[in-house]
């Protein structure tokens, strides 16, 4: 476990923490108005991607500099500042004051960086509390120092059996992390599918992902099939392309057999749709049929969040083939957002 102190004056800015993988849905914005905290609390994970200034824009920064910083394909321009921003639960911070002139959310806290040690006052974060925002805080990798705390270092178990996250909320949206979560595994399925149509089964996985990978890949020629594959479920015969799951603490793929090209989607939504709950098969006596709860259906019909597709195909190398390029290029690049 650990704490993160201030580098300033070494005051412990949150209790004790536990590692766990970047989600999926750390930088989502725009989905349901109002939202929970994004992390679980008692732990934290590090965004590995360079954050705050210098902010640099792409005519400045070249296909050369940009591929070496991990970015293959145009787009708006990159913070150049320092990876390694901590993001935690807000009620695992101590200790920490808003900087009121930084809040400038719509309903609350949106600013950047607008959290402040209580002790020396040094800038330490942000606190993010607005409408269409996951509640979150964000430490500056250079204003804070992670120090080891006696603790477990992982909770119990292997990490691999987690609760399935339905997709529908009891409200009738489709759930903000699935578009989230979808989103990111897409840009996988893209790049392995070699720019060949991709035979997705029928359900949940074609009204998640089917449907977009229908709109932007070709319709005629030999398909590549797309499947799920995990702990506890090896398909035969195996698919060309398989959904694993992203192992929650570390972030690893699972590896699934020889041949068959993986693609990483959140562990939650993996276990979903390889184990989706069972559905009661009794059936109420005709005539009482309106006490017996229907199945959630969403009001529309699904979308992956465009700017974390985006955002994830232009960090896979594969985006620089000509035909992954006209794809990325369709769905828009940062430069027109
Ligand atoms: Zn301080």
């Amino acid at each position: 476990m650990a704490v993160f102190a201030c580098a300033g004056c070494g005051a412990e800015l949150t209790g004790p923490v536990t590692e766990v993988a970047l989600p999926p849905h750390a930088h989502r914005e725009g989905g349901n108005r109002y939202l929970p905290a994004l992390m679980e609390p008692g732990t934290f994970a590090v965004d590995p991607e360079p954050s705050g200034p210098p902010w640099r824009p792409w005519h400045e920064l070249g296909v050369d500099e940009a591929a070496a910083r991990g970015v293959y394909a145009p787009i708006g321009g990159l913070w150049c500042g320092p990876g390694g921003a901590v993001l935690l639960a807000p009620g695992d911070t101590r200790d920490t004051v808003l900087i009121p002139e930084q809040c400038d959310g719509c309903c609350a806290a949106g600013g950047w960086p607008n959290l402040a040690c209580e002790r020396c006052g040094r800038t330490v974060g942000a606190r993010i509390d607005d409408c269409y925002r996951w509640q979150a805080v964000w430490l500056r990798p250079e204003a804070v120092r992670r120090l080891p705390v006696p603790g477990p270092a992982r909770p119990a178990g292997d990490g691999w059996t987690v609760t399935p996250l339905p997709p529908v909320e009891p409200d009738g949206w489709w759930s903000d992390r699935w578009s989230a979560a979808v989103a990111v595994a897409l840009a996988e399925v893209l790049a392995a599918s070699d720019g060949r149509p991709v035979a997705v089964p029928d359900g949940l996985l074609a009204e998640t992902f089917g449907r977009t990978l229908d709109r932007l890949l070709p319709a005629d020629g030999p398909a590549r099939t797309l499947g799920l594959a995990g702990p506890g479920l090896t398909p035969d015969p195996a698919p060309d392309i398989a959904l694993v799951p992203r192992h929650p603490w570390t972030g690893a793929a699972w590896q699934p057999a020889d041949g068959t090209v993986p693609a990483a989607l959140d562990a939650e939504v993996w276990t979903y749709l390889a184990f989706p709950p069972l559905r009661p098969t009794t059936r109420l006596p005709a005539g009482e049929e309106r006490d017996d709860p229907l199945p959630l259906r969403p009001y529309r019909l699904f979308e992956p969040d465009r700017h974390l597709l985006v955002h994830r195909l232009a960090r896979l190398p594969a985006v620089r083939q000509p035909w992954l390029r006209a794809i990325y290029d369709r769905l828009g690049d940062g430069r027109q957002d």
